[in-house]
């Protein structure tokens, strides 16, 4: 683990990041520890809470802008990531922190999160993944088990979870970790890395719901998780698929980085600077790494 507390100045604590909203989550959700791990993330980076914009969709994690002092935007169903290219391409010296839940990222918003994914926009994507939509009190997500009983699915869900890592990797994405939101530190520091690598990172965060997933628990999770193998290489996709791909156990920390594909906001720049000879050149450089 990185030293969290390097690079921070001196006077410069975790009330710089808190609104003074109290967090309105039921006793003993994930989120809680998510949102301490962002408050430790942002003062280990040392950021102003102005240099920070923190946007999120619509369900019980995507509260959290609330509980910032940073600017933020708590947006509409699935479109954090609309919100959040255009704040970054309008003004890329913010730091950008998109949240959001598992049905936001992967149900309504799936096809805005693929599509961000694959520009790879500077910023840093945290699902809080309960595997259960929350807000609504208690149906099926896209993470959802087989068999997960709910209120919509009393002889449980038919339909196979979705692997947001997987995904996410093939998508293109450029960096992608797991956490799990019972180990606060772990997670963020991973939020660190995540704001630190030049380009799109998504961190999925095990976040359990104990009010309406009895399933997916904190112990469940603490049986489960693992983190990755101390001579993994997260430049090899094809272990970092692996991992992915990996039920038992379930892997925590960074399991893909490449660290060679220019930003969207670097691209752009390029194909607007120096006319038609440095779009060509920008352009033949995408074919030949993409063919
Ligand atoms: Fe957290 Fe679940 Fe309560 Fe929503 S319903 S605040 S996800 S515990």
């Amino acid at each position: 683990m990185s030293d969290l507390a390097e690079g921070r100045p001196a006077e410069l604590t975790i009330d710089e990041y808190k609104s003074g909203e109290k967090p309105t989550w039921c006793p003993g959700c994930g989120d809680f520890g998510v949102l301490n791990a962002v408050y430790n993330a942002l003062l280990a980076k040392g950021y102003n809470s102005k240099d920070v914009v923190c946007i999120s969709g619509i369900g019980c994690s995507s509260r959290l802008p609330y509980f910032m002092s940073t600017y933020g935007f708590h947006s509409i169903h699935g479109r954090a990531m609309p919100i959040a290219t255009g704040i970054k391409v309008g003004n890329p010296e913010l730091k950008v922190l998109a949240f959001g839940g598992d049905g936001d990222a992967f149900a309504i918003g799936a096809g805005h999160f693929v599509h961000a994914v694959r520009r790879n926009l500077d910023l840093t994507y945290v699902i809080m993944d309960n595997a259960i939509y929350g807000l609504t009190k208690g149906q099926t997500s896209p993470t959802s088990m087989v068999g997960f009983q709910t209120k919509t699915t009393p002889s449980g869900s038919n339909d196979r979870p979705l692997n947001p890592l997987m995904l996410a990797i093939t998508a293109g994405a450029t960096f992608v970790a797991r956490a799990f939101s019972g180990k606060p530190k772990e997670l963020a520091d991973l939020i660190v890395k995540g704001i630190d690598h030049k380009g799109f990172a998504v961190i999925d965060v095990f976040s359990p719901c104990p009010t309406f997933n009895k399933v997916n628990t904190f112990k469940a999770y603490r049986e489960e998780v693992a983190s990755v193998p101390a001579n993994h290489d997260p430049s090899d996709k094809v272990a970092a698929l692996g991992l992915a791909n990996s039920e038992h156990p379930l892997y925590t920390g960074v399991i893909y980085e490449d660290t060679g594909v220019p930003t969207y906001e670097e691209s752009l720049s390029k194909l607007h600077v120096g006319g038609e000879e440095n779009r060509r050149k920008v352009i033949d450089g995408m074919l030949a790494r993409y063919s």
